[in-house]
């Protein structure tokens, strides 16, 4: 998902728009916007499909006020219906509250069982729903306490923005495992899922949210509260950098676009094919397949055209929408290909039914050769962090071989890049990230069954 928070700004909602159209990659199934005045009630408008598809210029106009937050949703928790799109907002004993959540809670089965059990009636299927209802039910007397004893129970990946309608809230786990952006406009400050949303806003970045930290922006500027305690280890979800993320953010103190080149470098240093071109799978593949190329000396050509009027094929969850999403999605041109060894570079082979259908369509283009390269290690496990990855089993390189794979994608030769490789790459090590869809070390425990039922 994608969020995004302004403060103090006449035009916040048509800012928040901006940034959830920035970041519309983060999350394709339904995208929300509540503003409001301070201290007066939230107007707030949601729906499903693009955000050009929710909004439009008389919906947006009508989203009055100079606070004002957005949510992209990206189903991973709950089922695709509208009630699940956020903004969440609420009335309630202490006065309102709106709420936008990326990331996924492992412990939110447990927490609303037990409120369930107290009595509370739940609208969605929503994990963040539980946040407030924790929220509603703290008996603390400041917000901030609230906030503190209620994310003390919490587990799990948020990056979250709120509003009280008086002022912005902005906060991260304590391992950072999603990012969070503070940025500074003209007039107002904003919160922002990437810092790609700053540039479209003009926006300047201020820097990250820390993990754990939890900033107030109001009239007077920003505050920072060291809200929960952090352990020596951060865990930024590494495929931000792999896949999730645009190349033109900053995250996790670097640029996507370095890192996710760097890992193409990397995967051509561990590899010595020859061959006659390097073409990417676009548009994940773009970036690292020029490192390779650079490394390599292999020329790069786009080998693959992509129909950008089509989403990314991997976020809509229905299997038989994939299927077909593959072919409207890409063609390959025939004279790069032609009686040529190809390397072809993906960022992830995930059920391999995509990988597939792409080697086959370079094959039937006369391609002599085609070998596979993926500028990441195979993905084993799935995330419970906020990524849709499906079930475990479902995830083709958790239960084959790396030549059982091959022949299944039909390519001549298939190598993954190392998880030295790709650590080396970000710039850190395993107490930076979280890698666990690639190594199975899940930073955050968690009941997997109780998850499952989602
Ligand atoms: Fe990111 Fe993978 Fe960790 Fe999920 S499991 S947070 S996708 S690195
Ligand atoms: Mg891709």
């Amino acid at each position: 998902c994608g969020v995004a928070a302004v403060y103090g700004n006449s035009e916040a909602s048509n800012h928040v728009y901006l940034s959830l159209y920035a970041f519309q990659h983060r999350g394709q199934e339904s995208a929300g916007i509540a503003s409001c005045f301070p201290g007066e009630r939230f107007t707030s408008h949601r729906g499903r499909g693009l955000v050009s598809e929710v909004f439009d210029e008389k919906k947006l106009s009508e989203l009055k006020g100079s606070i004002a937050i957005g949510h992209n949703r990206y189903s991973t928790s709950g089922k695709a219906i509208l009630e699940n799109a956020q903004p969440f907002s609420i009335e309630y004993a202490r006065g309102r509250l709106s709420l936008a959540h990326n990331g996924n809670l492992v412990n939110s089965h447990h927490l609303r069982r037990e409120l369930e059990q107290k009595g509370a009636i739940f609208r969605t299927t929503n994990d963040s729903e539980v946040l407030l209802h924790l929220i509603a039910h703290n008996r603390h007397d400041t917000f901030i306490d609230v906030l503190k004893s209620v994310f003390s129970r919490v587990r799990g990946a948020y990056s979250i923005v709120m509003t009280d309608s008086e002022r912005v809230y902005g906060m991260r786990d304590p391992l950072g495992i999603r990012p969070l952006i503070l940025g500074e406009l003209e007039e107002g400050l904003v919160l922002v899922s990437e810092s790609c949303a700053l540039d479209l806003m003009g926006a300047s970045f201020v820097r990250e949210v820390n993990p754990g930290e939890l900033i107030v922006i109001d009239g007077k500027g920003y505050e920072s509260i060291e809200l929960l305690p952090v352990p020596g280890n951060t865990a930024h979800c590494i495929f931000e950098f792999i896949y999730f993320a645009r190349p033109d953010s900053y995250q996790f103190g670097s640029y996507v676009h370095d890192v996710r080149k760097e890992l193409g470098r990397t995967l051509a240093r561990e590899d010595s094919t020859e061959a006659d071109v390097v073409i990417p799978v676009p548009d994940s593949g773009i970036v690292p397949t020029l490192g390779y190329s650079q490394e390599s000396g292999v020329p790069f050509e786009m080998g693959l055209i992509r129909n950008h009027y089509v989403g990314r094929t991997f976020i809509e969850p229905r299997q038989s929408i994939r299927h077909f999403g593959v072919k409207i999605k890409l063609n390959p041109v025939r004279s790069i290909i032609e009686g040529k060894r190809v390397i072809v570079i993906d960022d992830s082979i995930v059920r391999g039914t995509t990988s597939r259908k792409i080697i086959k369509m370079i094959r039937d283009c006369g391609a002599k050769e085609v070998h596979m390269r993926i500028a990441a290690p195979p993905t084993i496990c799935p995330c419970f962090y906020g990524v849709d990855t499906p079930t475990r089993t479902e995830l083709i390189a958790h239960n084959h071989t790396l030549d059982q794979i091959r022949t299944y994608i039909t390519a001549d030769t298939l190598q993954y890049l190392s998880h030295e490789g790709m650590f080396a790459s970000a710039k850190g090590g395993k107490e930076m990230f979280c890698s666990a869809c690639f190594d199975g070390d899940y930073p955050v425990p968690f009941d997997e069954h109780c998850h499952m039922q989602d």
